[in-house]
């Protein structure tokens, strides 16, 4: 698998990893087997690195400091020539000088190679650029050197240049062939008695890799500048006709006393590094389950077709797929499956798109795709629907067959987002939501969605850090008999002092901690607790028992330990278990009725009392209130509110309490927040009243003073 990279992740520079491997390349240079480097043998270490130091440092800053692509190298502190210089002293081959470089590039290139994915692109090309250019300088050096020397040196500067590897041809002041290696003679597919006397470049005949125009002579070039060129991305036409990518080099030649001799061109072929680097870079790429892009890959399209989309004013389209069931397929099935099931829905994924489309992998079960030129704003979410249709049909997974489905976020250019990140992690948002939706859902991002996503997460932090750093309180609203005005009940309503925001309501983050699950029946117990421990310590302070009502949320209803953890309250502070209420809304009671109802019955076994909040706000259907053991109604607040002024909400609170009344369950009017609406309540003969106007919830101090105080002492 190449290396995930995430999309905020920098990227590995090249001038980083020199600088960071610089002693760990040397070393690991030193330690390599020098069979083939005679003269290397009985060198110490300072004199073996010689100036390898200083050529590392020159490509680090060169690559840190030009763009990657498309640049002259030069070695400023002039180590290859130094290096060269310092072999020749030491009597080294020119071979082994070049094969010293050969040495160098595996080494760096298997430091590399666990991390070549973090790299970008032109960076490795880069590399060996550099390193080639640093053997061009050798071979000049030594070249030099030879020309400077007597006859027999010359000799054995032949004898040197017939063993390497690199092409070494010399021309005279008119460009005419006077020499040419074994390695330039299978490289051009000239023979030395074709090829010298002739023009140079009428043997070198090559052209521009990307303008295809055949180029100009190097040689006359070096020799009328008098300095040397280099050129990489050029093609070599051989003498057969075929075509090899090489890279070039010419340096002029000139005597002790400055007098031009010719030029050297020396030259290589680099097909098999090409292939290398390309491998590299497809390995970095792509992923090797599905042979798809990867993320890296995404985002490098996602950046050329947003600049493309900008330029034309054209739209863009991002969809973020993810696998519902995919995590099951791997655990029933094992993981074999599992890619198999990987592979095959990217085989169908690529069908369903056009050929300019990206689709990528982004990692285990996500997908990503890029719709470039998005004409019809119909087209993204037709092809969601065509993605979630194609990958509905059962999959054969070696002996079995596995149906799976697709949650689809679908971000737009430019409404959206403007960069890759940000229309990426809009995608993202998208199909979370889609997904929390149910399975095979397809969503279109909204501002909204994203506002929601980011305070939602942040408020389901600071709420788990509330519970833990106790800013969580419970504060007690009196429930009054309208008629006699005594107090029949209190409940417990949680408060959330937030250090900053102050006073949080319940209303705001209870859903958020519903979302978490495991928050709500943290909190959820955290609130059946201490209701239960206050109404205890009011018993033991003697007053007058009072019902206390807590409200429950279906997530913890839903959770199997709930009645394990009301059972073990009960037991741990005995309290008649009837002066502890529960509150459920219609809604609870009747998302899952058969579990609901089962649940319901339990507590009910254990003497605790059951209430139905909010009701007339959930279903129109009361079969419920037949089937399940429930104690009392409590009137939502939006009737009891308008009692006055709709005639509907009236005739609603009146009949609620006549039906209460005959189903001989106790009913509660919330929200009462006028005289009138009291008035109205004693006059039907409703049981109980909840609200502003007799009291708003209060501090458990407080409540204990003004409803409990000397009652029972
Ligand atoms: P609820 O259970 O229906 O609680 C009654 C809500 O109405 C309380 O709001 C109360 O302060 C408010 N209220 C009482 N009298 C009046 C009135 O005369 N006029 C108006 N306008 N409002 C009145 P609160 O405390 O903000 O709670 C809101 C909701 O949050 C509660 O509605 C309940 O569903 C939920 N909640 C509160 N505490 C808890 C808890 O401990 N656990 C769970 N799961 N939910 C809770
Ligand atoms: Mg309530
Ligand atoms: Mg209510």
């Amino acid at each position: 698998m190449p290396p995930k990279q995430g999309p905020g992740k920098t990227r590995l520079r090249l001038h980083e990893f020199l600088c960071q491997q610089h002693e760990t390349i040397l070393q690991k240079w030193e330690e390599l087997d020098r069979e083939t480097l005679a003269s290397a043998e009985r060198l110490t270490s300072k004199d073996l690195r010689n100036n390898l130091p200083d050529i590392l440092v020159d490509l680090a800053e060169q690559s840190e400091r030009t763009p990657a692509s498309g640049r002259y190298i030069n070695f400023e502190q002039k180590g290859p020539q130094h290096h060269a210089e310092h072999r020749w002293k030491l009597k080294f081959s020119l071979e082994e000088v070049t094969r010293e470089y050969a040495l160098l590039r595996v080494i760096i290139l298997q430091l590399l190679s666990p991390r070549v994915g973090e790299l970008p692109q032109g960076e490795l090309v880069f590399l060996n650029e550099g390193l080639d250019q640093a053997i061009d300088e050798s071979v000049s050096t030594y070249v030099a050197k030879a020309n400077s020397q007597l006859q027999s040196e010359q000799e054995r500067l032949r004898a040197t240049l017939t063993s390497i590897t690199d092409g070494v041809i010399s021309t005279d002041t008119g460009g005419h062939i006077l020499f040419l290696n074994p390695a330039a003679e299978r490289i051009s597919g000239w023979t030395q008695d074709e090829a010298i006397g002739r023009p140079v470049d009428k043997v070198l005949v090559t052209e521009d890799e990307t303008t295809r125009k055949i180029r100009d002579s190097m040689a006359s070039r070096a020799m009328a500048l008098g300095e040397q060129q280099s050129a990489g991305g050029i093609t070599l036409h051989q003498r057969s006709g075929e075509r090899v990518p090489i890279e070039e080099s010419v340096a002029p030649m000139r005597d002790t006393n400055g007098n031009d001799l010719g030029a050297v061109v020396t030259f290589r072929d680099i097909s098999e590094v090409r292939l290398l680097t390309e491998e590299l870079t497809y390995l970095a790429s792509h992923d090797a389950l599905t042979s798809l892009p990867n993320r890296v890959l995404l985002h490098d399209r996602l950046a050329q077709e947003l600049a493309h989309a900008e330029r034309n004013g054209t739209r863009l389209a991002l969809l973020y797929l993810d696998l519902d069931l995919f995590k099951k397929v791997n655990d029933v099935l094992g993981h074999g499956a599992g890619d198999e099931l990987l592979r095959q829905v990217a085989g169908r994924l690529v069908h369903c798109v056009r050929r300019t489309d990206t689709v990528s992998r982004l990692g285990g079960d996500e997908f990503a795709i890029l719709l470039s030129d998005v004409e019809q704003e119909s087209i993204p979410g037709e092809l969601a629907r065509k993605i979630t249709k194609r990958l509905s049909d059962p999959f054969v997974l070696h002996n079995d067959t596995v149906n799976v489905s697709t949650s689809i976020g679908i971000s737009l250019y430019p409404e959206d987002g403007r960069d890759a990140e940000t229309l990426i992690k809009h995608a993202d948002t998208a199909m979370y939501q889609a997904k929390a939706w149910g399975r095979g859902g397809i969503q279109f991002f909204t501002r909204e969605m994203n506002r929601r996503a980011v305070e939602r997460h942040e408020l389901e932090r600071s709420l788990r850090t509330a519970l833990e750093e106790e800013h969580l309180s419970l504060y007690y609203q009196p429930q009054i008999a309208p008629a006699s005005g005594q107090l029949i009940g209190v409940e417990a309503l949680l408060r959330w002092h937030h250090p900053e925001k102050g006073l949080i309501s319940p209303a705001d983050f209870i859903p958020v901690a519903e979302e978490s699950g495991d928050l709500m029946v943290s909190i959820g117990n955290w609130v059946m607790e201490n209701a239960y421990t206050q109404a205890r310590a009011w018993l033991d302070a003697g007053h007058t028992p009072v019902r206390i009502s807590v409200n429950i949320s279906i997530v913890q209803l839903r959770d199997d330990r709930f009645t394990d953890f009301l059972d073990e309250l009960l037991q741990r502070f005995p309290l008649p278990p009837e002066l502890f209420q529960l509150e459920l809304t219609e809604s609870v009671l009747m998302s899952d009725i058969a579990g609901a109802a089962d649940r319901v019955r339990r507590i009910k076994e254990m003497g605790v009392a059951i209430a139905v909040d909010d009701f007339g706000t959930g279903y129109s259907s009361l079969s419920y209130l037949k089937v399940l053991p429930i104690d009392e109604l409590k009137i939502d607040q939006s009737f009891v509110h308008n009692l006055h002024s709709d005639v509907d909400s009236a005739a609603i609170v009146q009949a609620v309490i006549r039906m209460a009344q005959s189903l001989k369950r106790r009913v509660i009017a919330e929200g009462v927040d006028s005289k009138e609406a009291m008035d109205f309540l004693v006059e039907n003969e409703c049981g109980g009243a909840q609200g502003f106007y007799l009291s708003e919830p209060l501090p458990a101090g407080v409540f204990a003073r003004q409803y409990l105080a000397g009652v029972g002492q």
